[in-house]
């Protein structure tokens, strides 16, 4: 188990005295920065029988401890996962490497997580170590818990037994009860500099790094995933129909179609996000002069800017905004199409008079 090598100040600052780290620990930030992943290192260290005696130190990983984490049976160990859903997507985003949802006793169920899972859990804390040592729950995403765990966790936080570590991982904490917020230490976790995480990335054999990280916003972890499904040659032939001396909504239509067959796991809200960060662009263009999403497309953005509006372009995100919402069940995928491109169309053309 390794750290990024942002997360090692954060890590060592954490760690510096392990007599006086907390019972309950929010690791909260952006999603695809790897708290989760920081999450398992750290319990990894809590549950560790052999780990060297320094205060920053990590797991050993050869312990029967750390073998058995690993493995996914370690007695004193739960990872608890309020269900997929809402949220789906982000996980994967956010694994990392470590141990495995399933091997690490996942709990599979139907919707929210049930009563005698909160009891399962009074029972974790409360009965006692198998191991006569620390015991830790991670939970996450942690904004997902119910009422009615989170009212169980606040009961166990009023007085948590000595030895008992709860780590949980959110990427919207606003949304956490204050209540259990208050009971937590926030750990926060910012973005790596695009320069380290570029740098991250390359290291990783991925190639355009830095336009890639720029179009997952800064997510180093996004892009990383982006690079593995080959999802920058997808994303430049979405691109491609908006950015050559486009005319015909029809034929743009056409070319996406095209696209959607031919590739699996770029669907419409995909398709619709990336229209959307390309006329943000555009906008941006227009009203700063500069871009967030497309550095590498520049010269054909500021073409295509020329003849829009600003309020035009805004215009035209804000419509998108409002048809992402309905891109994971159109009606009538053609004509969704074509009333996008239709839209696009018509925002380049805002500014002839
Ligand atoms: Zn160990």
């Amino acid at each position: 188990m390794t750290l990024f090598e942002w997360q090692q100040a954060l890590w060592q600052r954490l760690l510096a005295d392990r007599e006086k780290l907390p019972h309950a620990m929010l690791l909260a930030g952006p999603e695809g920065l790897g708290k989760l992943a920081f999450g398992q290192a750290l319990a990894a260290r809590l549950l560790c029988e052999q780990a060297p005696d320094e205060p920053g130190a990590m797991a050993c990983g050869k312990c029967s401890s750390c073998v058995w984490l690993v493995s996914g049976n370690h007695p004193d160990f739960r990872l608890i996962q309020p269900e997929d859903g809402e949220e789906a997507g982000a996980g994967s985003e956010e694994a990392g490497e470590g141990i495995s949802p399933q091997a690490a006793g996942r709990k599979v169920g139907q919707g929210s997580i049930r009563v005698d899972q909160i009891r399962a859990l009074e029972d974790f804390v409360f009965v006692g170590s198998h191991r006569q040592g620390n015991r830790v729950a991670l939970i996450s995403p942690a904004e997902q818990m119910n009422p009615a765990w989170a009212n169980a966790l606040l009961k166990i936080l009023e007085e948590p037994p000595v030895g008992v570590y709860f780590i949980l991982v959110s990427s919207h904490w606003r949304r956490l009860l204050p209540t259990v917020l208050s009971r937590c230490r926030s750990i926060v976790f910012g973005r790596p500099d695009a320069l380290t995480a570029q740098r991250w990335l390359s290291g990783q054999g991925i190639k355009d790094a830095g336009e890639l990280l720029q179009l997952a916003g800064g997510a180093h972890l996004v892009a990383a995933d982006w690079a593995e499904q080959g999802r920058l040659d997808v994303y430049r032939k979405a691109i491609e129909a908006l950015a050559e001396k486009p005319v015909d909504p029809v034929a743009i239509a056409a070319k996406w179609a095209a696209l959607l067959k031919a590739e699996q796991g770029f669907a419409l809200p995909q398709l619709v996000e990336a229209v959307q960060k390309w006329v943000f662009d555009l906008a941006m263009l227009k009203i700063a002069g500069g871009c967030r999403y497309h550095e590498a497309w520049r010269i054909v953005l500021e073409r295509l800017a020329a003849k829009a509006s600003g309020t035009g372009l805004m215009a035209c995100y804000n419509d998108l905004l409002r048809i992402r919402a309905v891109a994971r069940h159109p009606l009538n995928t053609q004509l969704f199409l074509e009333d996008m491109a239709a839209r696009y169309l018509r925002a380049l053309a805002t500014g002839r008079s």
